[in-house]
């Protein structure tokens, strides 16, 4: 069997859809039937929540008491275990950060069981430049940086990119794949939207400028409800899209956006890494 494709959602300014985004795609994954894992490695613990549960030690449990991974995963839906999180993430950066030799292996190496044993592994990661947001982008396979089209999330994303300049200096490290800039509460009719999404393609280019999450507040209600947005409403706009977005390519449904897309999108780029 292959081994787990890892992705990360990582922006380190906080408020951008990091833990939404990786909430829906995630249980999308599980809901198509593959075994996916999240791993929080936020402090404020917000995926336990966003899916319904209480928020726990589960990231600390692994680390600084060494426990299995069977030991510490909480199922959260069918397909769907997550590894939480809390205040105790101190103690875990401390935990890390006393490791004397290799330290930017130590995530890549505790992914190691969880890659043989589930399919795709999220890691939701800490709007911060601390050691866990680091080493997360050193273990990952994957990075799609959502950011929110205001000024300092564009900001958060040059941050990003310096970053990944750092890690390929890094010896025997290989950068992950940067699958794009994901525009999260995409607002077609403000200006400042429109602007700033154009901002993201000159610099980035179209290619890595994904197709936008429409603002949605179904999308903020399923937080507050613990629910995906595919049980709370499959069918909204946050979901499914727009219908007429000129110059993006559209989906297999003619529609572009929302995080139907985004899913697939990223199903191909885990499908074309497998060839
Ligand atoms: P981060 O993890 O980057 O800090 P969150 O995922 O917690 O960000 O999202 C921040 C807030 O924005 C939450 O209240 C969330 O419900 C809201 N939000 C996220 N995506 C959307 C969207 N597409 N439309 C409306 N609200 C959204
Ligand atoms: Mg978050």
């Amino acid at each position: 069997m292959s081994e787990a494709h890892v992705i990360a959602f990582a922006n380190q300014k906080g408020g951008v859809a990091k833990t939404t985004s990786t909430i829906q795609v995630a249980s999308w994954f599980a809901m198509k039937g593959r075994h996916v894992l999240i791993i929080d490695l936020d402090g404020q613990g917000h995926i336990a929540p966003g899916l319904g549960l209480e928020k726990s030690d589960g990231l600390y449990q692994l680390i600084n008491e060494k426990k299995n991974i069977s030991d510490v995963v909480i199922s959260a839906r069918k397909n769907l275990d997550i590894v939480t999180n809390n205040d105790k993430s101190t103690l875990v950066q401390k935990f890390i950060q006393e490791i004397e030799f290799d330290k930017q292996y130590f995530l890549d190496e505790i992914l190691q069981t969880p890659r043989e044993v589930y399919d795709v592994i999220f890691l939701d990661t800490a709007p911060s430049k601390d050691v866990l947001h680091m080493l997360a982008l050193i273990a990952t396979n994957t990075l799609v940086i959502p950011a929110n089209m205001e000024f300092f999330a564009l900001d958060g994303v040059e941050y990003i990119v310096r970053t990944l300049n750092d890690i390929s200096k890094i010896r025997n490290v290989i950068p992950p794949y940067l699958a794009g800039i994901l525009p999260t509460m995409f607002d077609i009719n403000t200006r400042l939207t429109i602007e700033n999404a154009k901002n993201v393609e000159a610099a980035f280019g179209t290619e890595q400028t994904l197709p936008p999450i429409p603002h949605d507040v179904k999308i903020r209600e399923c937080i507050s409800y613990g629910k995906t947005i595919w049980e709370l409403d499959p069918t909204c706009r946050g979901a499914i899209g727009y219908e007429n977005l000129p110059g993006i390519r559209k989906n297999s449904a003619g529609r572009v956006g929302g995080y139907l897309h985004i899913s697939e999108m990223i199903d191909s780029i885990i499908e074309a890494g497998r060839k």
